[in-house]
């Protein structure tokens, strides 16, 4: 995406993407007619031959529309070598817009829905992501993650296949899927099978306060998928603050699922004042129209964000970002050799 020159130079960080939500348009139909399989009808359309997807008008007929597109998007998805081209992809795209690290959440749900094995999944993106690093030297970490609207059983055998296979890329457990299905209780045994990993989850996105502290109180995380809803309960902000709480926030994907009516009603910015530690994730990035560089320049253009403050929400990533110390320390140098035009 064209970003004006002062964001573009900005290191990023995605601390919030899914690997089948960083497929375009233009690589879905690619893979597509490699695997001679038909793109789903109506997926890509109009004019910008973007993803479309059906709001029936109903309170989650949104949400729905859009779950379903990513399933269609990715049921082209049938090979090792796949995967391997999405994240490559994902990363050269996102190296040109500054990004220097991504956490991508990945699923064996998903890849067991092309037909790959876990560790063959783990496979494919480790190709891709060396030949990206080589070219660009972006950093990756992955997050195993589970899908909360398949059930604690079947959570259960991703935390356990998780835990089975170790892996050095593989340094987080999270949960995605419908906020309001089962309860987080149901979700711990899955965490806990995954073993010592960084733990993040879904929560105050769909779902309000209650989830946020659940999550917190439950499986012991610190790192919330987005938390934007705890906005509606300023004593929550409090306790978020008290443990150094760190949102992953996606404001186009908010827009876009209608979490909030207008950029005015989003809290990114009221978040940061509050001493929240605020980081920024694409989501699913073609899907809304978005992709991490965006991310950095609508929190400037819309929310006023200045370049120091760009700077920040990357510390605060690179700081909170579930990677060995060495690593971060690499990365935490690169971001205090960038200097911030006066
Ligand atoms: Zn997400």
């Amino acid at each position: 995406m064209l970003l004006p020159d002062n964001i573009r130079r900005v290191p990023k960080v995605d601390l919030h993407v899914h690997i089948e939500g960083t497929v375009t348009p233009d690589l879905v139909k690619r893979i597509a007619h490699r695997n001679k399989v038909v793109v789903p009808p109506d997926l890509i359309s109009g004019k910008s031959q973007s993803f479309q997807w059906r709001d029936d008008g109903t309170p989650k007929g949104n949400l729905r529309g859009f779950l379903a597109a990513y399933d269609h998007a990715t049921s082209v998805l049938r090979k090792a070598q796949d995967y391997t081209d999405v994240i490559y992809d994902y990363l050269k795209r996102s190296s040109d817009e500054g990004c220097i690290y991504a956490e991508v959440a990945i699923s064996a749900d998903h890849g067991a829905m092309a037909g790959l094995t876990y560790p063959q999944l783990l496979e494919a993106i480790s190709q891709g992501y060396e030949k990206a690093k080589k070219e660009t030297g972006i950093e990756l970490r992955l997050i195993s993650t589970c899908v909360r609207h398949y059930g604690p059983e079947g959570a259960l055998k991703v935390g356990q296949t998780t835990g089975a296979h170790p892996h050095p890329l593989v340094t987080g457990f999270g949960m995605a899927g419908d906020e309001n299905a089962f309860t987080i209780a149901d979700f711990k045994p899955a965490y806990d099978a995954a073993g010592r990993l960084g733990r993040t989850a879904h929560a105050g996105e769909a779902s309000g306060p209650e989830t946020v502290r659940q999550a917190r109180d439950i499986l012991k995380i610190r790192r919330f998928g987005h938390m934007v809803r705890a906005i509606e309960d300023p004593s929550l902000i409090e306790e978020q603050k008290a443990i150094n709480a760190v949102p992953e926030v996606c404001v186009s994907s908010n827009m876009a699922l209608k979490v909030f009516k207008d950029y005015r009603a989003h809290p990114v910015r009221k978040f940061f004042d509050a001493g929240l530690k605020v980081t920024f994730g694409s989501d699913d990035p073609p899907f809304f129209r978005t992709s991490i560089g965006r991310e950095y320049h609508i929190a400037w253009e819309k929310f006023g964000f200045s370049e120091k403050e760009l700077v920040k929400v990357s510390r605060n990533a690179i700081e909170e970002a579930f990677i060995d110390d060495a690593t971060r320390g690499k990365l935490l140098d690169k971001l205090s050799a960038f200097k911030v035009a006066a």
